[in-house]
């Protein structure tokens, strides 16, 4: 095929088939969150540059490397948005939605981050994310998890995720442990892997999720950020941790959890799945109590996260038998061209007397028996034939394809006919 008539790297289609299945997804956590009282909020793909700029954090991945970003044609800097937060944020100051307000907010759209595509992560990537402004906390960060849990268990894959959580505490105590962090791995250098050895001077706090177990048993011996955290912090997790066992919420501590993003303080949080490979993070979440005030807006705490909509289809389709029939409820037919206008008016009459029926007028111009074999491979359910036979008994050809019977029916009687498939 000829490359330049290719998507984008990393970016690719949606297909149909594919989509059936992100709708039934979309429509189970739009309905629990409709339950919640979370609202959705649409928000615009490109945003200004200077919005991101001292709020994810300078040394974090997204603002290194992976940020898509160009000048428009009035030499405005620009970017695709990486994440949904950030925006959020902006639109919740700008519209005044913050004062002396709490919000509940969800949005759901394409992300763009410049990464190595790989299976669950592209360049082009969706998120649903969910934002609670103006509360403190810890009982909306229990209210987001068991939403989340609901998720779960109405898409039938609770059993494959499980929830990580950990504190890490105000962003002056994370710098502090940062610096000693660095002493620590610095000493130790020539036991880091490249890719630690590259983070160590750009984000090392990021060196505590590798992957790599030789890092991992070095860590053990380095200094902790749980042995850091404040009074306040240290009060706040154990109540969310009181919370959660009070509840029979399921959930692990991993003192080594922390966020990609640089504005997030105490609760951390990340539902895991062992059966996407390195790519096992598949919603991730947490505190972001100084994000509003440092995009100029009022004082109000805030906590959110996003699922990485394309992960959890993948988990589904790994674990699950879900299989949901890409079909058709009456597919009409015609003898030949003669017949056309007549297929689209009874086309019509029955989407106005059965509107939950799916009908398709076939426009094709093949011979019957092609047509039926066209009806057979959109899996239609029944197949009604027009003729010439049929029309001088003002009567219509109705096959039942799953159960191969057929009768002839009176036009007059069709839609009765038909009530069964409803
Ligand atoms: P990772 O460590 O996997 O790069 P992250 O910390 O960058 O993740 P967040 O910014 O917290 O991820 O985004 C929330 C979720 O969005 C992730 O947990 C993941 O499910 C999804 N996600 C992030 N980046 C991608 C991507 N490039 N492609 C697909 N999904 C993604
Ligand atoms: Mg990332």
């Amino acid at each position: 095929m000829n490359i330049k008539n290719e998507s984008i790297r990393g970016m690719h289609d949606y297909l149909p088939k594919e989509i059936i299945i992100w709708n039934h997804v979309e429509t189970i956590l739009k309905k629990i969150l409709f339950s919640y009282c979370y609202n959705e909020i649409r928000l615009p793909i490109l945003e200004y540059a200077t919005l991101f700029k001292n709020t994810i954090g300078n040394t974090t991945d997204i603002i290194t490397k992976e940020m898509y970003s160009f000048e428009d044609r009035n030499k405005k800097k620009l970017i695709l948005r990486p994440e949904g937060t950030i925006g959020c944020a902006r639109a919740n100051i700008q519209h005044k939605l913050l004062n002396n307000n709490e919000q509940r907010l969800w949005y759901l759209g394409p992300m763009f981050r410049y990464e190595r595509p790989q299976k669950g992560r592209y360049r082009q990537f969706y998120q649903m994310g969910v934002e609670a402004f103006g509360l403190k906390g810890p009982d909306i960060e229990v209210e987001l998890i068991l939403l989340t849990s609901r998720f779960w268990k109405n898409l039938g894959i609770d059993k494959h995720l499980i929830l990580e959580i950990n504190s890490i505490g105000s962003i002056d105590i994370r710098n502090k442990y940062k610096k000693d962090l660095l002493k620590f791995l610095k000493k130790n250098e020539s036991l880091l892997d490249d890719d630690s050895k590259k983070r160590l001077g750009i984000n090392p706090l990021r060196i505590l999720d590798s992957k790599n177990p030789s890092i991992q048993i070095l860590l053990k011996n380095g200094p902790k950020l749980h042995h850091y955290l404040d009074k306040n912090s240290s009060i706040f997790f154990k109540k969310l941790c009181y919370f959660m066992s009070d509840i029979g919420i399921p959930y692990t501590i991993n003192n080594n959890l922390i966020r990609g993003l640089d504005y997030y303080n105490d609760i951390v949080f990340e539902w895991k799945t062992n059966k996407l490979g390195s790519q096992n993070t598949v919603c991730a979440g947490g505190r972001y109590d100084k994000l509003i005030e440092k995009l100029g807006g009022p004082k109000v705490p805030a906590v959110g996260f996003a699922i990485g909509m394309d992960r959890l289809i993948l988990l589904i389709k790994e674990v699950s038998s879900l299989i949901l029939p890409f079909f058709i409820d009456v597919y009409i037919l015609i003898f030949d061209d003669s017949f056309k206008l007549e297929a689209i008016k009874l086309s019509e009459l029955i989407r106005n007397k059965l509107p939950e029926l799916k009908v398709m007028t076939n426009f094709y111009g093949v011979n019957v028996t092609k047509q039926f074999r066209l009806a057979n491979k959109h899996n239609s359910r029944v197949a009604l034939l027009l003729g010439p036979k049929e029309q001088e008994k003002k009567s219509i050809l109705m096959k039942d394809l799953t159960n191969k019977t057929q009768k002839i029916v009176l036009k007059t009687e069709l839609i009765n006919e038909l009530s069964f498939l409803l």
